[in-house]
């Protein structure tokens, strides 16, 4: 069994000074793996100040510089590839195809924001056209400073990739905290980190919760951004942390998206879409469309094939080639979604499919992929994020009832919408209020389009240029020409 009792503080791993010590699980053998330290307050300490010393010759190295580490990491991760796909599966619960995702797409990250960094060079000095005469004004790109970025379990590389590969490329220093439920795969990282030989103290990782090292993190005052990635509980308690010493703060929370099937939609075609929207990492993905609106004309058609795709679905093991659907990442996701199922029962909803129409692997966290329809826009499951591989649909009489219920939520973090004809589809798509918009396509993230929510879904974006410029803060220099 592994011990995680260390933390990578200025390239060395030092013994943590926190006392509690927590499980790190298989989901699917139900056993423990690995022990991770909680973590404590002094360890952030120890971290921040490495990482305030390291900043101003990080930043003074320049983007082309930067940008050769950024590949560093890139070409790192892509040589521990198989070792990397097998321990995310394995610590997470993701079939392997999955976990592969999770990889590829946090390779590309690293990949796409070394370009930027080095394009960040160039954009140094920009000059501003000001109206008054005899002045001249010059626009800089400086970075924050240090960043404390805080990640989930649901896709540890990509979540810390996204956050990582723009704070570095834009010159900041990091203290990355990862989730204490799946923090095998994020340790890679600090490997890489000696193995590139990148300066000491730019990249610390701290293992631990969020009593040990997340809070403290939020609150040390070495501290000049929060990057943070969960739930939205959590997310208020980092804005208000941060609020106290007026530091900023990015938010990727939660998300109940909808998924619209209009009545000119082939159910064939619409069914494969709304399954990779809501299976896929067993539904625990925050841009999961966990609501479908389907119209009336097509609703029958669209759960048939719901239903026979459900019935195909190979739930076991994920390190076995043919699994669809892993268990979930934790015994408590599966508690928590357990809760809504029994809540479904008490309210009287109608499965197409659920726990009753399949039997369940005899080990591991599983839970049945689950189908809801005709559920009341009253329902806590229709209301909530249920984070499981549920789906909540009810039917829809037109475009404009589509839309209204799509945007009848507390979440705006993606939405797609399904139709025969791709201009109107995107039409509708564009009346809607969430970050991502997928139009006959579903969950499809690149490292070039922004990610980020409306309403409670968070706050800023990340990816694209404008995941960099959230490291970034703007100045002027100005005065007579
Ligand atoms: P969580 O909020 O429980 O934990 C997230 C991280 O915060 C963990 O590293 C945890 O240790 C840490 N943490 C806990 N308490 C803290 C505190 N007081 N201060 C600072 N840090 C603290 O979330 P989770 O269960 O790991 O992830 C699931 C949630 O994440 C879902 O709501 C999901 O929608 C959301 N999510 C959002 C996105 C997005 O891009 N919007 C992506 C993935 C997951």
């Amino acid at each position: 069994m592994q011990l995680l009792s260390q933390q990578f503080i200025n390239n060395q791993w030092v013994a943590s000074k926190g006392t509690r010590m927590l499980d790190v699980m298989n989901p699917y053998r139900e056993e423990r793996i690995a022990q991770v330290t909680a973590g404590d307050a002094s360890d952030v300490d120890a971290a921040v100040h490495a990482a305030r010393k390291a900043q101003p010759a990080w930043q003074a190295l320049g983007g082309v510089a930067r940008a050769a580490y950024l590949e560093g990491f890139a070409d790192a991760l892509e040589t521990r590839r198989e070792s990397l796909i097998t321990l995310s599966a394995t610590n997470n619960g993701k079939p392997l195809m999955e976990a592969g995702i999770d990889l590829d797409d946090a390779i590309a990250c690293y990949r796409y924001y070394a370009k930027q960094a080095k394009a960040l060079d160039t954009r140094q000095g920009e000059p501003v056209n000001v109206e008054m005469e005899g002045v001249e004004a010059r626009t800089y790109h400086d970075p924050v400073g240090v960043v404390g970025l805080i990640t989930p379990w649901n896709f540890p590389l990509v979540t810390s990739a996204w956050k990582l590969a723009p704070a570095l490329a834009a010159g900041c220093t990091v203290v990355l905290k990862p989730s204490e439920v799946t923090p095998l795969p994020e340790q890679v990282l600090a490997d890489i980190a000696l193995e590139i030989n990148l300066p000491a103290g730019v990249l610390n990782l701290l293992n631990g919760d969020g009593e040990g090292i997340g809070a403290p993190l939020t609150r040390h005052p070495g501290v000049d951004k929060i990057s943070f990635t969960g739930s939205n509980r959590v997310g208020e308690a980092v804005m208000q942390a941060a609020s106290a010493r007026t530091a900023s703060v990015s938010l990727e929370l939660g998300g109940k998206s909808p998924i619209i099937v209009m009545e000119d939609a082939d159910p064939e075609q619409a069914a494969d879409w709304v399954m990779a929207g809501i299976y896929f990492n067993a539904g625990q993905i925050c841009s999961a469309t966990s609501r479908l609106l389907v119209h009336e004309n097509v609703a029958e058609a669209l759960y048939a094939a719901l239903a026979e795709r459900m019935d195909a679905l190979t739930l076991g093991d994920p390190l076995a080639e043919g699994t669809d659907l892993g268990p979930m990442t934790s015994a408590k996701q599966r508690e928590t979604v357990q809760r809504y199922l029994n809540i479904a029962a008490q309210e009287g909803l109608t499965a197409v499919r659920d726990a009753t129409h399949r039997t369940l692997p005899d080990q591991g966290y599983f839970l049945a992929p689950t189908l809801y329809r005709d559920v009341p826009v009253e329902s806590r499951l229709w209301q909530e994020e249920i984070f499981g591989p549920v789906l909540c649909a009810r039917s829809v009489v037109s475009e404009a009832e589509a839309i209204a219920l799509a945007d009848d939520s507390a979440y705006g973090l993606a939405a797609t919408v399904i139709s025969g004809d791709p201009e109107r589809a995107k039409r509708i798509g564009r009346k809607l209020k969430a970050g991502s918009i997928w139009y006959n396509s579903e969950q499809l993230v690149l490292p070039e389009t922004a990610w980020g929510g409306f309403k409670r879904s968070g706050i800023g974006r990340e990816l694209g240029p404008w995941g960099l410029s959230a490291y970034l803060e703007v100045k002027h220099v100005i005065g007579p020409a």
